[in-house]
């Protein structure tokens, strides 16, 4: 069975890339735009993976990684910034917040399938959880 993966992205271009790139390795993909949008569709959908946009419309990535770890359905779903943020600090923000990753925009196909891999595979069997 495919893994279902759900991303959080505002940016068109940038989702319609991820998607495609997904779609191409085989994973079913949803999409969500905003932060409240993502919540309703990460409970309803249960997703296996979920990747994140920090800068988004409303409360942004940080908040809604805080709001998917307080949320007892929600916690242990590998969850995976994907940001072009690259200032000193922000690995640790983006860690401290409950993300257990991020991966750097522009994306490069080949490591960013691998990078999903990875993720796919601490399903479950997280130590931090
Ligand atoms: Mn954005």
């Amino acid at each position: 069975m495919s893994a279902r993966i759900l991303i959080i992205e505002d940016d068109p271009t940038n989702l319609e890339v991820v998607s495609y790139l997904l779609n191409a390795f085989g994973y079913l993909v949803m999409a969500a735009r905003d932060t409240g949008e993502a919540l309703r569709m990460a409970r309803r959908e249960r997703p296996d993976l979920i990747l994140c946009d920090i800068q988004l419309p409303g409360e942004g990535g940080i908040e809604l990684a805080s709001r998917i770890r307080a949320d007892p359905a929600l916690r242990s779903v590998p969850l995976v910034a994907v940001t072009a943020l690259a200032m000193v600090g922000d690995r640790e923000r983006i860690l401290s917040a409950g993300f257990d990753g991020y991966v750097s925009k522009p994306i490069f196909p080949d490591s960013f399938i691998e990078t999903i891999k990875g993720y796919l595979g601490i399903h479950g069997e997280n130590p931090r959880r």
